[in-house]
């Protein structure tokens, strides 16, 4: 009987990643649909940086994005970086932009009512196909069970899980809640298209309300807006809003849509990648019952051999690199992962739902 040391349930950039950094294990890539084919294959895959006010979160992008620019380019994959203008919004991310300033830790340049920064531009997700090559299975994972020592994925044996999978919660795990966020990317070809302010070009891509890039002779834009619309899907409508959008920033006519592909992307509740080893919910409730009220909880119970990594939000083509390898160094090195560990999110849970969970007593180890 042939048993994996790991196997990584979800081919998108999270899970490709992980896999690269266990490529001298035992390894299987299992997805459904294809490698980058889910959420990653409908991204722009536009890397940008984050500005706001000085937070962890802020710090956690824009260290994810330089990371990435050095992963990709270690790889020898494009990365198109040009440089990015980050553009205000409306009237009061002007004010925004004027408080941000001070707390923006990557070099930039004053433009144009914007922030230029050097670390901008994106990555095709085919380039990424050939250069990461994981063992992989084309298979939808219909059931997961425990024998033994031993987790059963469909017919396949393996020591360890990495669940990659995007807005899906297969395991159904209660305290991981991640929300889907609907989102397009077109490109389009137009016989006319400008930037708008005579000072600027295709040099450069922007980021306003979408993202655009001129790639060749097309022009590439994405945003990701619609929560929770599981009943969305991509049509030609949606597509012209977000040329609306572009037409805030580029003179846009007579153009033709060459491609529309949408996804849902996945973001947690506080916006953080949800990273580590699973917890076992009944476990540390029953040793720790006063969590449910507000307790710190004095010991976690894991399922052994049960791991994350998912939530990438919007940023998922810089945040998944840097994700992986900090997943790695825990795995195999117990290294803290600080802010990224899914037990931040039992303890929220455990306070407003714990309660009605042990009521009703459903489990995840009876999966
Ligand atoms: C329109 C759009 C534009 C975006 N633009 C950008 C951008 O410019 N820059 C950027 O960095 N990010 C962007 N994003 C976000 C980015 O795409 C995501 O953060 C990233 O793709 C998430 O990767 P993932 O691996 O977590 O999820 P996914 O790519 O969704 O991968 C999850 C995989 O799990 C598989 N799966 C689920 N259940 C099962 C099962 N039971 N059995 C087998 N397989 C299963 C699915 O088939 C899927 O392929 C965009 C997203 C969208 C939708």
């Amino acid at each position: 009987m042939k048993v994996f040391d790991f196997v990584i349930i979800g081919g998108g950039i999270a899970g490709l990643a992980i896999s690269y950094f266990l490529k001298e294990k035992n390894i299987l890539l299992i997805d459904k649909k294809g490698i980058l084919e889910g959420a990653s294959g409908a991204a722009g895959a536009f890397l940008f940086p984050k500005i706001g006010l000085k937070s962890r979160y802020t710090d956690f992008i824009n260290s994810s994005l330089i990371f990435s620019f050095k992963f990709y380019e270690k790889l020898r994959i494009s990365t198109h970086k040009k440089g990015v203008l980050l553009l205000p919004r409306d009237e009061r991310d002007i004010e925004k932009f004027k408080n941000y300033e001070k707390h923006i830790t990557l070099p930039f340049k004053k433009r144009e009512g914007g922030f230029f920064f050097k670390d901008g531009g994106f990555v095709e997700v085919d380039e990424i196909k050939e250069k990461i090559k994981s063992p992989f299975l084309k298979e939808e994972v219909v059931e997961i069970k425990k024998e033994n020592d031993l987790w059963k994925i469909n017919d396949i044996y393996s020591k360890n899980i990495i669940l990659a999978t995007g807005y899906e919660n297969i395991m159904k795990i209660p305290y991981i809640k991640i929300r889907p966020v609907w989102g397009e990317r077109i490109e389009i070809k137009s016989e006319k298209c400008k930037v708008k302010n005579e000072k600027l070009n295709f040099d450069i891509f922007y980021h306003k309300n979408c993202s655009i890039a001129k790639v060749g002779d097309k022009l590439r834009i994405g945003a990701t807006h619609k929560r929770n619309c599981l009943e969305c899907r991509e049509n030609e409508k949606e597509a012209k809003e977000l040329i609306e959008k572009a037409r805030e920033v580029i003179n846009i006519e007579n153009y033709e849509i060459v491609s529309i592909k949408g996804g849902q992307r996945s973001a947690s509740i506080d916006y953080f990648p949800v990273l580590g080893n699973v917890i076992d919910v009944d476990k540390t409730l029953k040793i720790n019952p006063k969590v449910i009220k507000g307790e710190f909880p004095k010991e976690i119970k894991y399922i052994k051999g049960l791991y994350i990594i998912n939530g990438m939000g919007g940023r998922g083509f810089s945040n998944a690199l840097m994700c992986a390898k900090m997943l790695k160094e825990f795995i195999f090195e117990r290294k803290d992962l600080g802010v990224l560990d899914s037990k931040r999110l039992f303890i929220k849970w455990a306070r407003k739902e714990g309660e009605r969970y042990i009521n009703k007593h459903m489990s995840i180890t009876n999966y």
